[in-house]
């Protein structure tokens, strides 16, 4: 088949490599429709993260189940699935005590394991979700990146009524800004360097937009409110990374949700907030909870597919396989032109 698979910086190509075979009684393999470049990919295709050299790359996908194994009673072909690529040992004391996306051997498709930018994939049919009907594959494929949004929130102690401010509206801010109003966030400010995306922003659902070129942090949230019951870095960058401890308020909390691939350094104004101000600081990784891959999985796909959340307006691009590389590269020289990428690996064959 043919896939997309990452050798080194800035070397993706567009190949062949072995079909996916069943060997395990649990085995699944999903023709995939449509498949997310992320964040973390181009992150990883610019910088170089983990990876296995040759390893096919993607993590955000939807597709029907093309074959199971003998074991499998859930899915039978034909089923269209949503995939959750957070792969756990279901061991280690973390999961055992019901934290899964702490494991200690968390693994992630794409990264180690073979991944969806390919015309068919394998995985363990826990690692499956039903869509429901009247869901669109790219709806599907906008699901893990809803699930990393909806795992952080499950993390805070966000109420009906709160104040939530989403520093960078990419998309995994988008999807803050979409889910905090599912949460029942009564005002959501967003904030970002880029006009078009604050536009995009309220779209999701933000009710004020706030322009972060030359404006500080902490003064000016104070311009609209006291400060914010919680604050979401989802922009993984240094900078906004201590700014983002002046937005709550007294008692309030920060959700650490991007990577800033950086150090970090927290000026002493920003750093004392978390002492004065008593902030509750807040780490979130991947998208999983218990019962395995957990609520944020079945939520995303009742929400999306039911349209009680709205978020395909984040696709830019939508664009053969084949045209993955050419795709990367483009992204490097203008990121900003890009929202979601969407990868079809049909259209290859037509
Ligand atoms: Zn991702
Ligand atoms: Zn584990």
């Amino acid at each position: 088949m043919k896939a997309l698979a990452f050798y080194a910086k800035r070397d993706l190509r567009y190949e062949d490599v072995p079909d996916p075979v069943i060997e395990k009684d649990d085995d699944v393999i999903v023709k995939v429709k449509t498949v997310g470049i992320c964040g973390s990919d181009i992150a990883r295709y610019r910088n170089l993260g983990p990876y296995v050299p040759g390893n096919v790359w993607g993590h955000e996908f939807a597709g029907e189940v093309a074959s199971v194994g003998a074991g499998v009673t859930s899915l039978k072909p034909g089923d269209r699935v949503v995939g959750c690529p957070n792969m756990v040992c279901h061991e280690c004391a973390a999961c055992r005590s019901g934290h899964p996306s702490r494991c200690e051997k968390l693994n992630t498709i794409g990264a180690y394991v073979p991944g969806a930018f390919a015309e068919y994939i394998k995985l363990p049919a826990k690692n499956l979700i039903r869509m429901v009907d009247g869901m669109s594959y790219e709806e599907g494929a906008l699901t893990e990146p809803a699930t990393v949004a909806i795992h952080g929130l499950y993390q805070s102690n966000i109420q009906m009524g709160h104040s939530v401010a989403v520093v960078g509206c990419g998309n995994i801010g988008l999807m803050c800004i979409a889910w905090s109003k599912a949460f029942g966030a009564k005002t959501v400010y967003a904030l970002d360097l880029d006009d078009a995306q604050l536009e995009l922003a309220r779209k999701f659902g933000a009710d004020v937009t706030i322009n972060t070129a030359d404006v500080d942090f902490h003064d000016e949230i104070r311009k609209h409110c006291d400060g914010v019951d919680l604050a979401i870095e989802s922009a993984g960058n240094a900078f906004t990374a201590a700014r983002v401890l002046g937005l709550p308020r007294k008692g309030g909390q920060v959700i650490y949700m991007g990577i800033p691939y950086a150090d970090v350094p927290v000026p002493r104004f920003y750093f004392e907030k978390i002492m004065r101000n008593e902030l509750n600081i807040v780490g979130s990784w991947c998208t999983i909870s218990a019962p395995y891959p957990g609520k944020e999985w079945e939520n995303a796909v009742d929400y999306i597919g039911h349209h009680k959340v709205k978020v395909t307006d984040m696709i830019t691009h939508q664009v053969k396989l084949s045209e993955g590389p050419a795709i990367f590269e483009a992204i490097m020289e203008n990121p900003r032109n890009f929202g979601k990428v969407l990868l079809y690996p049909e259209l290859d064959r037509q």
